[in-house]
């Protein structure tokens, strides 16, 4: 098998998973739901802005949309036409659909070199972290609005619009051993942890502005929102010039990035908190791990991550069916039929 999540039944033949009582200590608490547990949810209405790319520098609308229960994320140009003749072009946002991570995470459709969006991490970011599981994240070009660089301006649409309840539970996918992969120095690691998902990431960088920052924390409500979604992407300035001569980064600017040379943040206003570029690492982690395809329940530790790092390791995870299993509230089990978004053709 090729290991991707499927259509699948959860078999009731352990008793601890048939009664809820033996397995009190895993029951869905408030605390988890959301993240892990619960019910799905998704936005109560659909909400729209509009901004700048960062790379092609093209103004791009938005739209967030409410999705049913069980869709997961996905991404639609509403610019580009369907081969059946209707309007929008739907992208499963899936590892599996990531065609490029080189400067950002870009999905795409197989053998449709137009239906691209680059990106989408930030985003995806803001809906994960705030517990949204399913939802249709409209754009008409090709990538998603920069605004000011984090995922701030998307949790404010997503709190805008609200939240609800759905009528399935949520489908975490536990991590059962060790998954790591690693280029050069960096690497990234998923470990199996009992309940939740927490994150521990380390940064090294030449640039004395930024030298060594690590953070280790629970992602739970409140937390994304609190610890991460502000924290803005960050660049060298040498790059800015490299990535402009190339034609990327037309739409980049002291509003939507931090620019760090040598010891000296450029944006006059600096920095908005200390360890603002390990934070916006956690952000992007977030947001490419989101690509899984449900909440992930495991333990994340990583070193130097980058955009590909995150997909090779979803990509490994999901290499070798022993690596995890779909994890659910106990009650919700017996005679569930457990359904995570279908797979596509690896791209
Ligand atoms: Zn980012």
């Amino acid at each position: 098998m090729d290991g991707l999540p499927q259509t699948f039944r959860l078999e009731t033949t352990d008793p601890t998973l048939a009664d809820p009582s033996l397995t009190s200590p895993m029951l869905p608490s408030p605390v988890m739901a959301g993240f892990g547990f619960g019910m799905q949810r998704t936005l109560r209405s659909a909400i729209s802005c509009v901004g700048v790319g960062l790379h092609g520098g093209r103004r791009v609308a938005l739209t967030l949309r409410p999705a049913p229960a069980g869709s997961g994320f996905v991404v639609r140009r509403t610019d580009l036409i369907h081969a059946d003749g209707s309007a929008g072009v739907d992208i499963p946002a899936r590892f599996d659909h990531v065609i490029d991570t080189r400067l950002c995470t870009v999905l795409g459709l197989p053998g449709h070199p137009e239906a691209r969006v680059g990106t989408v991490e930030h985003v995806l970011a803001a809906l994960a972290g705030c517990g949204v599981h399913n939802a249709v994240v409209e754009v008409d070009g090709p990538e998603m609005p920069i605004l000011d660089g984090s995922s701030s301006d998307f949790v404010f649409l997503i709190d805008c619009a609200g939240t609800v309840e759905q009528d399935l539970p949520v489908e975490a996918i536990e991590v059962l051993r060790p998954v790591r992969v690693s280029h050069g120095e960096s690497y990234a690691e998923l470990r199996p942890r009992a309940n939740g998902f927490d994150m521990s990431v380390s940064i090294a960088f030449d640039a004395t502005a930024i030298g060594w920052q690590a953070l280790t924390l629970q992602l739970g409500p409140g937390v994304f929102r609190s610890r991460l979604a502000r924290a803005r992407t960050f660049t060298m300035a040498s790059e800015v010039e490299h990535l402009r001569a190339a034609g990327l980064a037309l739409g980049g600017s002291l509003d939507n990035a931090v620019v760090v040379d040598g010891a000296a943040v450029l944006n006059p206003a600096g920095l908005r908190m200390p360890d603002e570029f390990v934070r916006h690492k956690l952000l992007d982690a977030v947001g490419d791990l989101a690509l899984a395809g449900a909440p992930l329940r495991g333990r994340y530790v990583a070193h130097r991550p980058g955009h590909a790092l995150n997909n090779q390791l979803l990509r490994a995870l999901f290499a070798d069916d022993a690596n995890w299993r779909p994890a659910v509230p106990a009650e919700s089990i017996a005679g569930w039929q457990i359904r995570l978004p279908a797979a596509a053709a690896p791209a």
